[in-house]
């Protein structure tokens, strides 16, 4: 039952401070010599790598409405720390540029530290990065945040600082979606995703607020726990229901993910997240990243496989952005 109807949802969006970042609506195409090959369900994808901005993503999304919030409170400082390919660090360096505030990175000198992919890409949007050893990481963001503050700056860390915004752009995208996915007739049996937090709890809770019964399927791109995953999730959507004024009730089954899929770490490829990006560049000519999409993929064509999805039904592939990455993966990809 819905509880809410489109057109009262996209108000109460619409009452939100907002930037205007990304290039949308982003297209949703159909995969068809990709299908072809996995004989099986017939696959689209949501081109959420073609925001625009700064070369795309879903955090250029995300950020229209996290970022809005750091414009309100007054802030002059974006802050992100994460690895040193993030793709975070890059969207937050573009947006700070564009905003003409500061941003300060703070990575860490893992296996991708090269000045290559995302790390390239936040240095040449000016932001000022370390890239402490992984152990000194968390003093080293927690001390520049204290120094901040200390010479009277107002800093916004992009990773915890009125997040559930970036969860709220989503329910955004979400109805985005479903028009295009009426206008072009089809009728998804479910959808896939790389599953941190944001896009996949956006995506749920406006599914849910508007009656809708698609199935969205989470590929978790790092390890965790996928109940203690589902049990996060649900504290953040009923915050966003919250900031929506929509009474809401989640629980742990809403939110299906696997963290099966991750291999090593996160950041490391697999044998599968490398056959989905060879799979997507040689049959479509489209670009996964090795951190994210192509887990995702890989998880994707597991199921696949695995008899989950057959012939006749429709998946619905959200590509979250994350292939300036490549170029720091070169030796990882088995071009040989
Ligand atoms: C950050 C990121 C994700 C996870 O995003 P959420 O904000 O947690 O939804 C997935 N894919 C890519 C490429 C990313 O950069």
């Amino acid at each position: 039952m819905p509880i809410i109807e489109r057109s009262a949802l996209r108000e109460r969006l619409n009452t939100l401070p907002r930037l205007s970042l990304a290039t949308l609506p982003t297209p949703l195409q159909n995969l068809d010599r990709f299908s072809d090959f996995i004989e099986g369900p017939s696959l689209y994808m949501k081109r959420e790598d073609l925001t625009g901005m700064a070369m795309g993503g879903n955090k250029i999304r995300e950020f229209e409405y996290q970022i809005a919030q750091a414009v309100e409170r007054g802030c002059d400082v974006l802050v992100h720390s994460a690895g040193a390919q993030s793709n975070q660090s890059r969207v937050t360096a573009a947006v700070a540029a564009k905003l003409g505030l500061q941003a300060i990175i703070v990575g860490r000198r893992d296996a991708h530290a090269q000045r290559q992919g995302n790390l390239l890409l936040t240095q040449l949007f000016g932001a000022e990065v370390y890239l402490p050893a992984i152990e000194d990481q968390a003093k080293a963001v927690a001390a520049k945040m204290d120094a901040l503050r200390a010479a009277g700056h107002k800093p916004f860390h992009t990773s915890t600082d009125a997040r559930a915004y970036r969860a709220i752009a989503y329910v955004d995208g979400a109805l985005e979606l479903l028009e295009q996915i009426e206008a072009q007739n089809l009728r998804p049996d479910a959808l896939y995703l790389c599953s941190g937090a944001y896009t996949h709890v956006g995506l749920v809770l406006a599914f849910k607020a508007l009656g809708i019964a698609l199935r969205v399927v989470g590929i978790s791109p790092s390890p965790r726990d996928d109940s203690a995953a589902a049990a996060s999730h649900v504290a953040l959507a009923q915050e966003c229901a919250q900031i929506l004024d929509l009474d809401l009730d989640f629980a742990p089954q809403d939110f299906e993910s696997y963290a099966a899929f991750v291999g090593a770490d996160y950041g490391v490829v697999t044998e599968g997240s490398r056959e989905a990006i060879h799979l997507l560049a040689r049959r479509e000519g489209l670009l996964l990243d090795p951190s994210y999409t192509g887990k995702a993929m890989a998880g994707l064509l597991a199921h696949v496989r695995a008899g989950w999805w057959q012939k006749g039904q429709t998946l619905i592939f959200v590509h979250t952005g994350g292939t300036p990455a490549l170029f720091a993966y070169a030796d990882e990809l088995g071009l040989d």
